[in-house]
């Protein structure tokens, strides 16, 4: 099951990304496991999944003992900066810097374990109270500052609009993060580097996908819904 759901998605991505008059391989599907079992991990690896997704550190800390050597881990969800040692150098990418002290912390742990930590900055592209992510309106400027720490590479940016039954809500935002990107490319040291744009989930990836979209995250049309009583 959660084989066929990871090769249904993956033929989504390539239908969508085609319609978007997008090359094949310009988006890659990270299967979001949080609160799943290794088992489910080595299910959807069956069917070709490299890419996995987390939110809680402990869990992908537990989860990176077991299996770190054969996947990519990514940590999707909100980090904070006494957290960073266990995951910094252990993950590919960790989508969720939202302040200039995260960034420091990373950068420090990076530096003390002689790694460049690649990183995305998380935007709150709704300006919502309730959201993690840094304002839209100082993004850029955290991407500037950011961009003068040496033991970290940033990517490119992430974000999460409001959820939402039609996924057509989401794309204004996904228009947004784009624009910002384009905007705070200049002020990156590494520009070649600076091109993922994480967006899109269950609900909005297709739409995503259309907006520009080079990593979605995925978890309930790949898992099944989550039971967070674990
Ligand atoms: C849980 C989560 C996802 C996956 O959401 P689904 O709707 O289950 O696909 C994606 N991104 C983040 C940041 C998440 O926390």
């Amino acid at each position: 099951m959660i084989k066929d759901n990871y090769s249904e998605i993956n033929a989504r991505i390539l239908e969508a990304a085609k319609r978007a008059g997008r090359e094949e391989g310009s988006v890659k599907l990270i299967a979001v496991s949080k609160t799943k079992p290794l088992s489910d991990i080595y299910e959807a690896a069956e069917a070709g999944a490299m890419d996995f997704g987390e939110n809680y550190v402990q869990e992908l800390s537990a989860k990176l003992d077991e299996a770190g050597d054969k996947y990519r881990f990514h940590m999707i969800g909100h980090l904070q900066t006494n957290k960073v040692k266990y995951i910094v150098g252990r993950v590919c990418l960790i989508h969720s810097v939202d302040s200039l002290k995260l960034a420091m912390a990373i950068d420090k742990e990076a530096s003390k374990r002689n790694v460049i930590q690649d990183i995305l900055i998380e935007i709150n592209i709704a300006d919502e109270n309730s959201k993690t992510g840094i304002d839209s309106s100082e993004a850029v400027s955290l991407i500037k500052a950011a961009s003068e720490l040496e033991h970290i590479r940033i990517l490119g940016l992430m974000c999460m609009p409001p959820a939402t039954d039609d996924p057509e809500t989401s794309r204004p935002y996904f228009k947004k993060a784009r624009e910002i990107m384009l905007e705070a490319k200049e002020y990156v040291k590494d520009k070649p580097a600076f091109c993922e744009l994480s967006m899109g989930m269950t609900g909005d990836f297709e739409v995503a996908i259309e907006e520009g979209a080079t990593l979605v995250r995925v978890g309930t049309a790949i898992f099944g819904k989550r039971d967070y009583h674990i």
